[in-house]
């Protein structure tokens, strides 16, 4: 049976990356991967990082402990990441749920609803909610037309039959297309008969690859039909910070889903991830948490712990131990936390900073729109012109024309623009 094995396709966006190193062009361009890059090329480390780094180094000596953490992780991480998401991001303070006086989320700690895990960053996150929801609840699921390409790898390869795609963005126009998005759920999901709820995948922010993300008021209407529909929401949450610069701000999604208007009879689920917003991409720092609703006896959330751990036993016993151990640190000094807050404004600015420069040299009106955030632009340019700019420019797209905006810097910014300029003439 081995040698009936089938060539799988090479990565869509990590594979790009193989072939831009193998490119002999000086000029070349790398726009592909999310990674956030300096103006000098450079996958740099932020200070707040850094500090902890060293902290933990000389002081404290913590890199020298190599033993296993727990299944589900540490328990500081648990509690400094919980205390972080859901009393911090979803504190009243932030007024940014309108009419909500409370902090619901800090009530979710408090009252023990939210069943957490330390997780191999937010794929790791979204491969265990997978795993889980396909094992006790659905194998039903919806992702956005567009979205980052693993999510349908994934959900498929976790057990889920039945992956569906809602409106999300029309490539014509370059606008969002939320009245079609509800339209197929409600069309879809209201006609399915079968007990089984329909899961949804929804970027909480700086959608990926769109760049696009719904307005407030286009998210209260979509969580009120998702709710009315009894769907189960995944929140994939990889971007915190940098829609707007601030963390806190940006966890809109999470504080309106977990008001208690709305009952997820079948759980919340957040995926969350430290890649980006502290740089930690190979470290693979998040945390899936699965949010009981509040009538459930606390067996429930006793029930979905152990069987959360169990499947993490099963495919990789315990996540790795350095840099949750670098976040936890960020998190619980309050000296690094604001630098960690600062370092996360930087970066924001400087890829606000290439959307504005875009704008300018370029005729591109939508690049700095209000609702356009993080660190992709979706150029729309054709497949056959992102080959061509490939092959002859050495300007690397994602296939669907996806353009990392913190790839272009100071040194490259002219040769990328006039490229094109010149592309988009012909
Ligand atoms: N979700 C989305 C939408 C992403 O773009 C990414 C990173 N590219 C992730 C989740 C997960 O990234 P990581 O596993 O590195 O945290």
């Amino acid at each position: 049976l081995l040698n009936q094995i089938e060539l799988a396709p090479p990565d869509k966006i990590l594979g790009l990356t193989e072939t831009f190193n193998n490119d002999t062009n000086p000029s070349k361009v790398n726009l592909t991967v999310g990674i956030y890059k300096d103006n000098y090329g450079k996958v740099t480390t932020f200070p707040s990082i850094s500090k902890a780094q060293k902290l933990i180094d000389r002081e404290l000596g913590l890199n020298k402990n190599l033993s296993y953490l727990p299944i589900k992780g540490g328990k500081d991480y648990a509690e400094n990441v919980k205390h972080f998401l859901y009393d911090e991001s979803c504190s009243s303070s932030t007024n940014l749920v309108a009419g909500s006086e409370k902090n619901y989320g800090k009530q979710l700690i408090d009252n023990n609803r939210i069943s957490f895990a330390q997780t191999l960053s937010g794929t790791g996150a979204l491969a265990i909610s997978a795993k889980f929801l396909a094992l006790f609840i659905s194998k039903k699921v919806w992702i956005p037309n567009f979205s980052w390409a693993n999510h349908m790898n994934i959900f498929n390869k976790n057990g889920f039959k039945d992956i569906h795609y809602y409106s999300y963005y029309d490539v014509k126009s370059g606008q969002l297309t939320v009245d079609n998005w509800l339209n197929d759920l409600k069309e879809k999901v209201s006609k399915d008969k079968s007990p089984e709820p329909h899961c949804i995948i929804l970027h909480a922010c700086c959608h990926n690859p769109t760049g696009l993300d719904p307005t407030r008021e286009d998210w209260d209407k979509i969580i009120d039909t998702i709710n009315e529909l009894k769907m189960i929401p995944i929140i994939d949450m990889a971007y915190q910070g940098l829609e707007s610069g601030n963390l806190i701000q940006d966890a809109y999604l999470l504080r309106k889903c977990i008001d208690p208007k709305y009952v997820w009879d079948n759980g919340l689920f957040l995926c969350q991830s430290f890649a980006k917003n502290m740089g930690l991409y190979g470290e693979r720092v998040g945390s899936l948490s699965i949010v009981a609703p509040s009538h459930s006896p606390p067996r429930v959330k006793e029930a979905v712990d152990s069987q959360l751990k169990r499947i993490i036993r099963s495919i990789y016993s315990s996540p790795p131990g350095y840099g949750s151990r670098v976040a936890n640190l960020v998190l619980s000094d309050p000296g690094l936390k604001s630098q960690w807050f600062k370092d996360v404004n930087i970066m924001v600015n400087r890829l606000q900073g290439i959307r504005d420069q875009l704008s300018t040299n370029l005729d591109w009106s939508t690049v700095n729109d209000s609702q356009q955030h993080g660190m992709f632009y979706f150029t729309r340019f054709s497949l056959p012109v992102v080959q061509e700019l490939r092959d002859k420019y050495s300007i690397y797209l994602t296939d669907d024309g996806r353009l990392s905006l913190s790839g272009i810097n100071d040194s490259n910014i002219e040769y990328v623009c006039d490229t094109f300029k010149k592309i988009e003439n012909q």
